[in-house]
Parts: C-alpha cells; structure tokens; sequence
C-alpha cells in the first residue's frame, strides 16, 4: 500500500514538474487584454485592428457595442454637449428602482444611457444624440424621452440637421406608463421639428427595440442601420410563441428589414462619417468653415 501511495506521488509531482517546463501557449506570453473574442465569429482578434477599424471585426465586419462617447468622438470634429443634468425620480415607486439606478451609473460610469450634443460634421454644424446601452440597456425613461424631445426643438429653433443613434431595450419598465408616454412625446417633437423643413437621419445599432423602435428611431427621414443590427419590437421568441410558427431567416436583422424596405440603407460603421457627410451636402447643408 505504502509502495502504491509512493508511486502515485511520484507520477503527481512527474506531470507537475512537466507542466512547469511545458512551453508556455500564446495566449499566456500576450497578455489577455490585447486580444478580444469576437461575438460574431468567434475568432481571438487584437484590440488595435479592431480598433483601427472603429471597433469592427477584421475578421468577418462585426459590429463591437461602443459608448455614446466613442461614437460622437469618431463622427464629429467637435462638440458641446446639450444635456441637462439628470436627476433621479421614481414616478411608480417602483421596488428597488433607486438601488439599480445607482449600480448603473456606478457599473457604466455615466450619469444617464443618451449624449446629445451640438457639432460638426467636415464644418456642417449640427445636433447627433446617441442613446448608450450600458446604462439600463439604453431604456428609455422619462429623462431620455425629454432630451430626445429638447434634442429636436432645440435642432428646430436652430435650422440644423439632427442625427440620431438608437440602441436601446426599449421602454423602461421601472417607470411604467411614464416611460410608454416618451413614445408619444418623442413622436410629436419629432413631427414639429419636421414642420422646420430640416432633415432627420435616425441610425438604429445594435440592439434597437421596443419602444424606441417605435417611436422616434422609425420616423427618421433617411433611417439608417449598422450591418447585422438586431431592430425589432419584441423578442423573436415572443413572437415564435405568438405566431405557433417559424421565422424566416435572418428575422429582425438589418440586412432583412433594408429588403422589406424598413430601412433606407446599411452603414459600415467606418463609412459612416463619409455616409453622413453626403448626406447632409446632398440636402443642402454646407460648411460653415472657410
Ligand atoms: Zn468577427
């Protein structure tokens, strides 16, 4: 018995010690943070070419969720910010609202999940709100129906173009009928702005449901979406459940609403800027810089 505890140990600490002098792999010299998995294809590609291409796979173009900032940063050539400070309230008492609220803003470092700010595009002046989905899913809450709806009539008073991207879970259940209300006021500073004959580009991410698809992020004059953008109202297994049916494939992607004609074109986030930038040129809109 002795004789067989001996051996084992021994061929215990035989596979330790090899496993000390084992070549180390790859992934153990790259430090982890320099790699990052992507979700589209599955492939281990280095953070700076899939930041060089503005946080898109370079392996099959898929698009990484970035911050409201990231996104401004990449399309304008500057900005202010237009935000009012927002400030916590909890119109259906709803149980444990002001705890997640916190963890939210602790866990994604903002203050709300939208940044609307006035800019410039190539010296074309004008007003870009992106919703932020770390911060509650992007849900849309009485604070974010109003700055959306300030975004657009402060766009209008100024005779600018607005472009806006969604990315959202949709209406923020904690605040209830409030939360629903934003689709109604969203939707009619949207209409008002467009009695100032001025154009709305609406890009819809990854992910655009619920509420916000719609109301607002639909009634864009040109709607707009990144490639693969998961855009619905509700869930695809909600409506498999509905419907007792299959879906077709590609259900509630980009590229199957751009075919059904939801949508007016897919954007790579690299051209994006261009994209908009001739956009805006082609309505009439001009620099401001000489
Ligand atoms: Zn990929």
């Amino acid at each position: 018995m002795e004789q067989k505890a001996k051996k084992g140990r021994s061929i215990i600490s035989i596979i330790k010690n090899l496993r000390r002098f084992r070549k180390p792999s790859i992934r153990a010299v790259v430090p982890e943070r320099l790699f990052e998995k992507c979700d589209g294809c599955g492939e281990l590609v280095s953070k700076s070419s899939v930041e060089k291409r503005l946080f898109t796979c370079p392996e099959c173009d898929y698009h990484f969720n970035i911050s409201a900032k990231a996104r401004m940063d990449m399309l304008l050539d500057e900005y202010t910010v237009i935000n009012r400070l927002p400030r916590f309230t909890n119109p259906i008492d709803f149980p444990g609202y002001k705890v997640k609220y916190r963890e939210n803003r602790k866990k994604s470092g903002l203050k709300e999940g939208i940044l609307g700010v006035e800019g410039y595009i190539e010296g074309i002046r004008l007003v870009a709100v992106s919703l932020d989905n770390s911060f509650f899913m992007g849900s849309m809450g009485s604070y974010i129906g109003e700055e959306v709806a300030r975004a657009f009539e402060y766009a209008g008073k100024r005779d600018l173009p607005i472009l806006v991207f969604s990315t959202s879970g949709g209406a923020r259940m904690q605040e209830g009928i409030f939360s629903l209300m934003q689709m109604a006021k969203t939707s009619i500073a949207v209409d008002r702005y467009g009695e100032t004959r001025n154009l709305y580009i609406s890009c819809m991410t990854h992910p655009t449901t619920g509420g916000v698809t719609a109301s607002f992020a639909s009634l864009g004059d040109v709607i707009l979406a990144e490639p693969g953008a998961l855009i619905g109202f509700a869930g695809a297994r909600v409506i498999k459940e509905t419907i007792k049916g299959e879906l077709p494939k590609g259900f509630q992607r980009a590229e199957f609403l751009r075919d059904r004609g939801f949508l007016d074109d897919i954007v790579h986030r690299e051209h994006m800027r261009d994209y908009i930038h001739r956009l805006l040129k082609l309505h009439g809109y001009r620099s401001c810089r000489i």
